[in-house]
This record gives structure tokens, sequence and C-alpha cells, in this order.
């Protein structure tokens, strides 16, 4: 049956630019365009490159043409300049962020850090791990009463469930992902989130911040990652496994979507299914 048209489905494809896209990345990105546009909504494209480091402007234009050449086009964001071509980039909303940090730090929900990687690995308190394999944060500085601003490392979000990670690198001025994640679902209307199951952990960070803030929280559909032939998540920095072009799209998107067929839901795959033959046969 014919879902019923919902104009309000607002999804994202959001790839940091760190490499090109892998078959990984595609099927995300195909995952999350079949999810909204089976309900007539609208995929933004976002760049997160807000880590400064890691995040390289020439594969921007790369990551843009292999979506377009694997048939994944995104809607036009219409809150910008059209020779941005509707597409955020978060390298250019530092002031937003700033402006939300502000608001999170007078709630008192945020405190600077003075610890480095290396006083962490060195330090007597106990340290647990997340789920996600990371340490757990032991809250050394949370209450710490005085600060010392040339030596503080970072700003930790003050969560109520012990895990106060980092929203901002105060050496490099650069927002987390965690945090410029939710800011940016929020303001774009985002009420569908399509992505890789290696994100899972990252949940409750994204809902921390969402309630103290007032956000909505989205509806979320993880995907499994795809992983090569010994098991391993595919790596953006890895040449063997970006996607290629010419002769070779046909076949990532088959791949893609067979890997969707074997490992989602037989609801969802019912629901995308028709989009899907709409768009690629
Ligand atoms: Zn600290």
């Amino acid at each position: 049956m014919k879902e019923k048209s919902n104009k309000n489905v607002l999804g994202r494809f959001a790839p940091s630019p760190t490499g090109p896209l892998h078959l990984g990345s595609l099927v995300t990105a195909l995952a999350s365009f079949l999810d909204v546009k089976s309900e007539n909504g609208k995929l933004w494209l976002r760049i997160e490159d807000s880590d400064s480091q890691r995040s390289k402007p020439n594969f921007i234009g790369l990551i843009k043409q292999q979506l377009v050449d694997h048939g994944i086009a995104w809607d036009v964001w219409p809150n910008l300049a059209h020779e941005r071509a509707g597409v955020i980039y978060q390298s250019e909303r530092q002031h937003i962020y700033s402006h939300f940090l502000h608001y999170l730090s007078t709630l008192d929900r945020t405190f600077l850090c003075k610890c480095t990687r290396k006083s962490l690995s060195r330090t007597n308190h106990f340290i647990e791990y997340l789920e996600s394999g990371e340490k757990r944060y032991p809250q050394i500085c949370r209450d710490r009463k005085s600060v010392c601003l040339s030596k503080e490392q970072t700003l930790r979000f003050k969560s109520t469930n012990r895990d106060d990670f980092v929203i901002r690198r105060l050496t490099t001025g650069d927002f987390s992902y965690a945090f410029t994640v939710v800011i940016d679902d929020y303001l774009q209307g985002v009420t569908r989130v399509v992505r890789g199951d290696d994100l899972k952990f990252t949940i409750e960070r994204n809902r921390q911040v969402q309630a103290i803030l007032g956000f909505p929280f989205p509806t979320i559909l993880h995907v499994p990652v795809v992983r090569d032939s010994n098991g391993r998540k595919l790596s953006k920095t890895d040449e063997h496994s970006k996607l290629r072009g010419g002769k070779f799209i046909k076949k990532q998107i088959t791949q893609s979507w067979t890997h969707l067929r074997k490992n989602m839901p037989s609801s969802w795959i019912e629901k995308v299914t028709p989009t899907y033959e709409n768009y690629f046969f």
C-alpha cells in the first residue's frame, strides 16, 4: 500500500570530508534517500567538516559527484544563498554552535577541562569503558572551583549519566560531532536520521543535549555497517574501499541495495521498494 504523503518527513545525509565515500557510505546515503522519498520527504546534504584537522576540502566536490553518479539527489536547503547549492557546511556555522553553547553554559551544563590525552592515560582515577570502547571521562574537572584559562583543553557537557563528553576543543576551537549534529538536526527540522549502527552509542549523548535544549528527538534508524572480507568496518582513508565511477556505479548501487535487503527489517524494505524502483529502474 502506498504511504500517505507527508511533507514533514525530513532526513539528511551528513558525510565528513575525510575521504571519498565508500560502499558503507553509499548504503547509508541510499537508505536515507529511500526512507524519506518513500514518504515524499526531503533529504538535506550536510557536510560535517567541523573537525578542522581531519576534514579535507578537496573531498567535498568528489563526495557530491559520487552521490550524483549513484542517483542520490539531495534537496536544496532553502535558507542559504544559491551559490552554496543548498548544502550546509558545518565549518561555516561556528557562530551558531557558539550561540547554543553559550545557552548551555548559562544552564550550568558545561565545564572546562584541563585534562590532556596524556594526563588521562596516567591518571590514578578509575577508568571505565563506554560501549563504544572509548574511555569514560573520570570527571576530574567537573567540580573544580578555579580554572586557568590558558591551561584548559576542552569544554565538556555536564551529563546526568556520568558520560561528560567533549563539546568543544579549545586548542583548535572545533566543536564535537556529538554537539553539532544535534544543533543542525534541530535547525534543519530533521525528523528521521538514518545512519550506521556503529554510531548507536552516540544516541544517549545526542538525547542529553536535545533534552536540555528542548529539541524534539528525531526517529533514528540504524543500518548495519558494511564490513570487508576480514570483518573490518570499511574506512574512508582506505584507498581500496572507495567508490568507483563509470561501469562500477550500477554494481555498487546493486551491492548497496542487496546489503539493505539482507539486513533491514522486511517492513522497511516493503516501504522503500516502490520508491527504489521509481528511481533506479
Ligand atoms: Zn579534566
